[in-house]
């Protein structure tokens, strides 16, 4: 009786790019499989908000500037 199934984690697939993730504490982008894809789905969340306030959307150098930003900050490497 050593087997537990406690310490299986959870499988998931990412909500921006499909690939499946395992949902555990060691993965901070979750339920994302990266922050790249964290970050592109609140690119497309700030989209929809901007486009309802008439303005223009954010493009994709926003974007790719977000993510070297995002990069540089980032704690984990
Ligand atoms: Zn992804």
């Amino acid at each position: 009786m050593s087997e537990s199934h406690t310490d299986r984690p959870l499988e998931i697939a990412c909500p921006q790019c499909r690939k499946k993730v395992l949902w555990t504490s060691e993965n901070p982008y979750r339920p994302f499989c990266s922050k790249r894809c964290r970050l592109l789905d609140l690119g497309a969340w700030a989209d929809e908000s901007h486009r309802i306030a008439g303005e223009t959307a954010m493009d994709e150098t926003d974007i790719d500037a977000m993510l070297a930003r995002a990069d540089r900050d980032d704690p984990m490497t």
